[in-house]
């Protein structure tokens, strides 16, 4: 399809940026006044001790800095993904790099400052005035770190090694994304074509047995080539993550990196544990990709084509919005406002265009519209996209309406709940109202490939990554061997027996970039579960369930992330909410295997 300038788009398809500054020349002003609110804020150091007033001055000068900070950053960033090879709004992103770099360094003393001061002292301040009660929850998130808090010159010495600290992970980027030499594949029509990291995803994917195998076997050529080289960047990142936690009293790094968001560690070990007493549904999972695909022998190169071919349904964008709006209306007329507001009042930016932005999001700042990215084109799949950004979009919009700019964002603990739980009312939806059996199987799998990538496929991959800091921690060096032979058992473990375990998987570990993330991958697999137990209980019209669903998205920051969800109705540090996710996934499974 011939990509479009953006001219050929009605208006109405189109996202409005004037929202956020009318010109270019305003967003210059804002830019200038982000740097004099910051030098403003920054007076207020080494005056926080003296009393409440300049004590909350310095709290609230400093937000108000990284307030404007974030809308002008969001303006620089959506502009440039309109069309990512102007040269200008480059420039601008670079710039407000620049910017938000010198803010953060200008008002790093905020956090120490507030740590230096007595707790009793502190909250003597806050009961001081009605309004600094306020600040209640932001001290407490502060407060909860002063064990691990080193006193000021030893957190800078630290600091100052935050660059050599990172290096591993940015080697690990530059060979796998440039320095890598990746052998060429022939495609579906015989023509040769180079593999590289993206289109790997795509090939692995391909229809053409052939293709998909000699992608596999490039790909993994190409990386354990340099197995040992790409052990060491990981053992690198594992051991800064290690040493960190070690100097910040952390007993490893699995409890610094989730106490950041204040997260139990039974959170973690529930997860690991359920999914282990449960790899049987997977196993027969791959066992009906095998029957359907009408294989002898099954690779792991066969567990990403796609298993039923899409429906011949089209939904053009405003069909799709109607779809979508209609799965939502079980939320009531508070989350359909929002809904409205950003399906009709041009948040939305739909169509591929010449050089934008690839893919799909949801962003924008707390004084910004919350808009979406799309590259729409009608399929069944792109409607699921949409739904699941409007997760993200009104989630945005409750939080902005009902929090203050402190409180005014959510942890990236809940941030996937939001989307995958309408993705999931979709799902219902379709299932409760259609007939069509090749429509129904399509949306069933749909469902049980993302339970097989988000939950098994990432709790695979936190399983692993906790495995590495333990070893590395207890003394033994991780290794290309160690890392793979680890990997490949856990590998047999997690798909079973349909599937040959090739001697290439145990590879995997050495080109995926989320084990340089710092134990971030698990929150996926725990989102997506949450999201299955709460879109079952709004469904099937559970007492409150609807209101306390509403409650999590107008919460925020305000509170600890396990304890909105506690109220929103899934206690995530108990096992109950993915028991439920395996039962939903077996019976769907039994659905599909009746259907195919
Ligand atoms: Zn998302």
């Amino acid at each position: 399809m011939a990509q479009k300038s953006r001219n050929e788009i009605p208006e109405k398809y189109t996202w409005d940026l004037t929202t956020i500054f009318k010109t270019d020349n305003d967003f210059e002003d804002n830019f200038k006044k982000v740097q004099e609110l910051s030098d403003k804020a920054s007076k207020h150091q080494g005056t926080m001790a003296t009393n409440a007033e300049t004590f909350f001055s310095a709290i609230e000068s400093s937000l108000a800095a990284f307030q404007l900070l974030e809308k002008v950053y969001v303006y620089a960033s959506m502009k440039n993904d309109l069309d990512t090879s102007d040269n200008k709004y480059q420039g601008y992103i670079a710039r407000v790099n620049a910017l938000a770099a010198q803010v953060e360094s200008t008002l790093s003393f905020v956090q120490p400052e507030i740590l230096s001061i007595e707790p009793s002292v502190i909250d003597k301040f806050i009961n001081e005035k009605p309004e600094y009660q306020l600040y209640k929850h932001y001290l407490d998130y502060i407060e909860k770190k002063r064990p691990h808090v080193l006193n000021e010159n030893e957190e800078a010495i630290i600091s100052k090694a935050q660059d050599v600290l990172s290096s591993s992970s940015e080697t690990f980027a530059v060979l796998a994304n440039s320095d890598l030499k990746f052998p060429e594949i022939t495609d579906e029509d015989g023509n040769k074509v180079p593999l590289s990291n993206g289109s790997y995803g795509l090939y692995i994917e391909s229809y053409d047995r052939r293709v998909r195998k000699e992608a596999f076997q490039g790909i993994y050529s190409a990386y354990g080539e340099y197995k040992n080289t790409f052990a060491q960047t990981l053992a690198g990142q594992v051991k800064a993550d290690n040493y960190l936690a070690d100097v910040h009293k952390y007993p490893n790094a699995r409890s610094a990196a989730i106490a950041e968001n204040n997260i139990p560690e039974t959170v973690y070990d529930n997860l690991v544990n359920s999914v282990h007493d449960h790899l049987d549904l997977l196993h027969r999972y791959v066992a009906l990709r095998k029957k359907v695909l009408k294989l002898n022998e099954m690779h792991m190169y066969d567990l990403y084509v796609p298993l039923l071919d899409e429906p011949p349904v089209e939904y053009n964008f405003d069909q799709a919005k109607e779809r979508a709006r209609k799965a939502l209306e079980i939320y009531g007329d508070e989350y359909l406002e929002a809904v409205d507001h950003i399906y009709n009042e041009r948040m939305i930016d739909v169509y591929e265009t010449k050089g934008k932005r690839s893919g799909g999001y949801s962003g924008g700042s707390y004084d910004t519209n919350p808009f979406i990215l799309l590259n729409y084109q009608d399929t069944l799949d792109d409607v699921f996209t949409l739904i699941h950004e409007t997760g993200h979009s009104v989630h945005s919009w409750l939080t902005r309406k009902y929090q203050p700019y402190v409180y005014g964002d959510y942890p990236i603990f809940v941030a996937e709940i939001a989307s995958t739980t309408n993705e999931n009312l979709l799902t219902n939806d379709f299932l409760a109202n259609s007939e069509d059996p090749k429509l129904k199987a399509y949306i069933l799998n749909h469902y049980l490939d993302g339970v097989k990538g988000t939950v098994f496929r990432q709790t695979q991959f936190a399983e692993f990554e906790h495995y590495l800091h333990i070893s590395q921690q207890n003394g033994t060096p991780i290794t290309a061997d160690g890392a793979s032979e680890y990997y490949g058992k856990l590998n047999s473990e997690y798909y079973g027996d349909s599937v040959i375990s090739d001697p290439e998987i145990s590879l995997e570990w050495s080109r995926i970039p989320h084990f340089y993330y710092d134990y971030y991958v698990y929150q996926y697999a725990t989102g997506f579960a949450a999201a299955t137990t709460l879109s079952e209980a709004m469904f099937n019209h559970q007492n409150g369930a609807v209101e306390r669903y509403l409650g999590f998205l107008k919460s925020g920051n305000s509170k600890y992330a396990i304890d909105t969800m506690k109220e929103a109705g899934v206690d995530m540090t108990k096992t109950d909410y993915l028991d439920k996710t395996f039962a939903v996934f077996e019976e769907r499974l039994n659905e599909l295997e009746k259907l195919i």
